[in-house]
């Protein structure tokens, strides 16, 4: 299926791994003009390099800016100039248990993954509206609706998502101009993997042997039984940034392998 978004500019932020980089790479194959940003300059590179050394005719800018401050939020706004499409996927993750996550920590989390998408919205969703044309995603998470009992303030970060992204659909009524989230589940990015990895080994297990026992014990609603990859992620926030997708606004699709029981 032609996705229709030849010629579209993207943002993509904290996109030089993981599943914003997967999104980044599946829309440059789209032809997007895409936008990718990271902290550090190398890894910036490297990441748009992966992306051009695969598609030659590949448009990739890359914009270094940390996004935890509203001063990192403004410098990446002034660089990018104007997009169709932004991906608010920068997200952070710790688990931690809820008597020592301390005041720092939840501030912290609330501007990295929550201000930082509010930010960037704020900007572009009046300059969409105004072209009649636009594509929000907040990447957020199966713990915006399963709170993890490990992670509160995690969870906390990814159910603030889900409401901003649904009120800001609710602005939207009338025009040409979406905003969606996507819930994924345990998806297998460099973070996770390493994790992973080092439980496997102090388990004495194989890595096949820990993703069995981690599926079968700790997520056995999975139906999936196994990580998503990316790319199964970017495929789906991939369709939601087309036009193709022009009648799903203010929905939460899911991506998290059916670990969610539920109807809806
Ligand atoms: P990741 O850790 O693999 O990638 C994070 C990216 O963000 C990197 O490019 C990093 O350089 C960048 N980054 C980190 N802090 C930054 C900052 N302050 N400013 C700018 N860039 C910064 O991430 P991921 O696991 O692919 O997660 C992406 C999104 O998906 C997050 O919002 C996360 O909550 C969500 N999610 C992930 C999983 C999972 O299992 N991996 C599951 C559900 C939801």
């Amino acid at each position: 299926m032609d996705l229709l978004l030849k010629g579209k500019r993207a943002l993509i932020t904290g996109s030089t791994s993981g599943i914003g980089w997967a999104t980044a790479r599946e829309l440059a194959a789209e032809g997007v003009h895409v936008i990718l940003n990271g902290r550090d300059p190398t890894r910036l590179t490297s990441a748009i390099e992966r992306i051009q050394s695969e598609f030659a005719d590949a448009m990739v800018d890359g914009v270094a800016a940390d996004l935890s401050s509203a001063a990192g939020c403004q410098q990446l706004l002034e660089a990018a100039g104007e997009i169709d499409i932004l991906v608010n996927n920068l997200g952070i993750f710790e688990p931690k248990p809820f008597e020592q996550i301390v005041d720092e920590d939840w501030l912290r989390f609330f501007e990295v993954n929550v201000m930082s998408g509010v930010r960037l919205s704020r900007h572009h969703l009046a300059l969409m509206k105004a072209r009649n044309w636009g594509r929000i995603v907040f990447i957020s998470s199966e713990s915006g609706i399963c709170p993890p009992a490990e992670m509160v303030h995690y969870g906390m970060s990814k159910s603030a998502q889900l409401s901003v992204s649904r009120a800001l659909a609710e602005t939207c009524t009338g025009t040409n101009v979406t905003v969606n989230s996507v819930l994924p589940g345990p998806t297998k990015t460099e973070g996770v993997g390493e994790f992973f990895a080092t439980l496997a080994r102090d388990a004495g297990q194989t890595l096949e042997q820990a993703e069995h026992d981690f599926f079968k014990f700790a997520r056995p609603t999975s139906l999936l039984q196994r990580f998503i990859e990316p790319a199964e992620v970017a495929a789906m926030v991939a369709y939601v940034c087309s036009p193709r997708s022009a009648a799903t606004n203010g929905a939460a699709l899911h991506v998290e392998g059916g670990v969610v029981r539920s109807l809806i």
